[in-house]
C-alpha cells in the first residue's frame, strides 16, 4: 500500500510514548492483578507493555488490548504466564485514500481512529458499543455492531493481518495467503497468534453526523417485532430493553435506528469529541440495587415519550452512549459484573418469549439489556453472531450467577443458539462444546499452528482444555 497521509500519522503519535517507562526492558516482570471489564475474575500474571510488539510477544502466552472484554478471555491461565499488552504499539502505518485501506499496529485504539478519520469523511464499517478498544481486540473478538444485519462483523472488512504464531514465526495472513489461519484469528480470542498489525477497509461517509430515529415499545413482543422492522429500514439498529420489570411491561424498550446523515441534513459545524465524566474511585458492592435500576428503567422509558422521535445526533452519542461515563463498571463494586450475551435463532417466534420467561422465572437481576438483530454468520471461525436475536445482559456477580448462567446455557443449547466468548466468564466446557459445531475445525487449525498449546488464556483453559 503506497500513499500514506503524513499528517494523520503524525497526529496519531502520542507524547505518552516518550514519557512512559519501557517495562519490557525490566528483566523481572512483577506479578500483577489483572481483570477484564467486569472485574470478574481477578487473576495474577505478568503483564508486559511495550511499543515493540515483535519483542513483547516473544514467549508471551497471550495478547491483550484495553481489557474491554468482560470476562477472562484476556487473562492469563496461570500466574507464570506473560501477557503482552499492546496499548503502547499504537502507530498508524499507512492509509490509502483511493481504497480506504488503513493499516495500523494492533494496539491502535478505535477512539483515535475515529478522531483522525471522521472529519476526513471516513469511518470504520463496524464498531462495537465502546470506542475504548484496540484494533487487535476488535479482530480477536471479531466485533459486531448496530449494523451487523447489513455489514456483518469487523472481520468481513479486514484485508490482512500480521501475526506472531506460537513457534515464533511472523506471518502475514489474508484470504489469499494462509486463509485458514486468517479466519481462525477472526474471533479466535488471541489463541491462534499475537496480532501485530491489522489492515482493513474504512468506509466513506456522506457527513460526520447521524440521522437517528427512536421509538419506545410497550412490551416484549412489540420490542422484537419493531426491532426487526427497523432493521429493514435502517442500516443501524439497537434496542435497550427493560428486563427487570415483571408482568405486562416486561421487555418493553426503546429502539434506536440510524444512518449517516446526508450533507444537506447535517449541521455545518463538525461534531465535538467529548471526554468522559469520571466517577468516584470506590463503590461498595451494595451500592447498585435492583430497585434503583427498576426506577431508572421506568424513568428512561417514560422520558422517551410515546411519539417517534427523529433528529441529527453525533456519532459518539449514537454509537457509544456508555462511554459518556469513564469506568462505569465500578458502580458494581468489588463483586464485579458479568455480561451474558447469547444469540437465539428466529425460526420459532415463541423462542424469544421463552427466553424472557426463563429469565423472569429465575428472577435474573438484569441491570442492562441490549438487543440486536443479527445478520448472516461471517467467516471468522468462532465469531459470535448468526441470524437471530442477540441479547446482552449485564448481571452483577453473586453466588447465584453460576446457576443462572448454567440454566441460560442449557436453554441456548436446546434452542440452537450460542454465546459470545468476549463477554463470558461462567460458561462450562460441555455447554460451549454443545453450542459450537465449528469447534473441531478451530481446534484443528489451532493444533496445526500451536501443537504444544503455548498460546492460552484463563478462558481457553476453562472452555477448551489444556494446561492450567
Ligand atoms: C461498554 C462495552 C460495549 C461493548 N459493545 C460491544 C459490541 O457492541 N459488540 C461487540 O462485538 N463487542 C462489544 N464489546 C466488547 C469489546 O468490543 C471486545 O471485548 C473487544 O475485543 C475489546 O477490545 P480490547 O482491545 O479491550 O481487547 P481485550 O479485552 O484486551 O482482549 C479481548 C480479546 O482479544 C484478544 N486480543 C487483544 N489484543 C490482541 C492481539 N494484539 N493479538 C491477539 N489477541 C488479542 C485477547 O486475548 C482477548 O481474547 C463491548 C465492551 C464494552 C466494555
Amino acid at each position: 500500500m503506497s500513499a500514506t497521509v503524513t499528517q494523520i500519522r503524525e497526529a496519531s503519535r502520542q507524547s505518552v510514548r516518550q514519557t512512559r517507562p519501557h517495562p519490557a526492558a525490566v528483566p523481572e516482570l512483577p506479578l500483577t492483578e489483572l481483570s477484564g471489564w467486569g472485574h470478574y475474575p481477578v487473576v495474577h500474571g505478568h503483564e508486559r507493555l511495550s511499543e515493540d510488539l515483535e519483542q513483547s510477544t516473544e514467549s508471551a502466552a497471550l495478547s491483550r488490548g484495553l481489557g474491554r472484554s468482560y470476562g477472562d478471555s484476556s487473562l492469563p491461565a496461570s500466574a507464570q504466564d506473560v501477557v503482552s499488552t499492546s496499548v503502547l504499539a499504537d502507530r498508524l502505518i499507512a492509509f490509502d485514500p483511493a481504497t480506504g485501506i488503513v493499516r495500523a499496529e494492533a494496539g491502535f485504539p478505535l477512539w483515535r481512529l475515529n478522531r483522525l478519520f471522521l472529519l476526513r469523511g471516513w469511518f470504520t464499517p463496524v464498531t462495537p458499543g465502546t470506542h475504548y478498544v484496540t484494533l487487535g481486540g476488535m479482530v480477536a473478538s471479531d466485533v459486531h455492531g448496530k449494523s451487523h444485519h447489513v455489514d456483518g462483523c469487523f472481520g468481513e472488512h479486514v484485508t490482512a493481518l500480521k501475526l506472531r504464531v506460537a513457534d515464533g514465526q511472523i506471518i502475514e495472513c489474508a484470504e489469499a495467503h494462509e486463509p485458514e489461519l486468517f479466519r481462525a484469528t477472526l474471533g479466535g480470542m488471541g489463541l491462534t497468534g499475537h496480532i501485530l498489525e491489522v489492515e482493513f477497509r474504512l468506509r466513506r461517509i456522506p457527513s460526520p453526523w447521524i440521522w437517528q430515529e427512536s421509538e419506545r415499545t410497550a412490551d416484549f413482543d412489540a420490542t422484537i417485532e419493531r426491532l426487526r422492522q427497523a432493521g429493514r429500514r435502517f442500516p443501524m439498529t439497537v434496542c435497550w430493553a427493560d428486563f427487570l420489570t415483571r408482568g405486562p411491561g416486561a421487555g418493553r424498550g426503546v429502539i434506536t435506528s440510524g444512518r449517516w446523515a446526508e450533507p444537506a441534513e447535517a449541521p455545518a459545524a463538525p461534531p465535538r469529541f467529548h471526554s468522559p465524566i469520571a466517577l468516584p474511585p470506590v463503590f461498595p458492592s451494595w451500592f447498585l440495587q435492583s430497585w434503583m435500576v427498576q426506577l431508572f428503567n421506568r424513568l428512561y422509558h417514560a422520558k422517551h415519550g410515546a411519539r417517534v422521535r427523529t433528529g441529527i445526533v453525533s456519532p459518539e452519542t449514537f454509537f457509544y452512549p456508555l462511554d459518556v461515563v469513564r469506568e462505569w463498571n465500578r458502580v458494581y463494586g468489588e463483586r464485579g459484573l458479568t455480561q451474558y450475551q447469547a444469540v437465539l435463532p428466529t425460526d420459532d417466534p415463541a423462542r424469544q418469549r421463552r427466553f424472557l420467561d426463563l429469565l423472569q422465572s429465575h428472577r435474573a437481576p438484569v441491570f442492562l439489556c441490549v438487543i440486536k438483530d443479527c445478520g448472516p454468520q461471517g467467516k471468522g471461525m468462532l465469531s459470535f453472531p448468526k441470524p437471530g436475536v442477540s441479547y446482552a445482559l449485564d448481571l452483577p456477580v453473586s453466588r447465584e450467577t453460576q446457576a443462572l448462567v448454567d440454566a441460560l446455557n442449557e436453554f441456548v443449547v436446546a434452542e440452537g443458539g450460542r454465546i459470545y466468548l468476549t463477554k463470558d466468564a461462567f460458561t462450562r466446557a460441555e455447554h460451549f462444546r454443545a453450542m459450537e459445531p465449528r469447534l473441531d475445525t478451530f481446534h484443528a487449525v489451532r493444533r496445526k499452528w500451536d501443537p504444544e498449546g503455548r498460546l492460552r488464556s484463563a478462558q481457553s483453559v476453562r472452555l477448551l482444555g489444556g494446561r492450567p
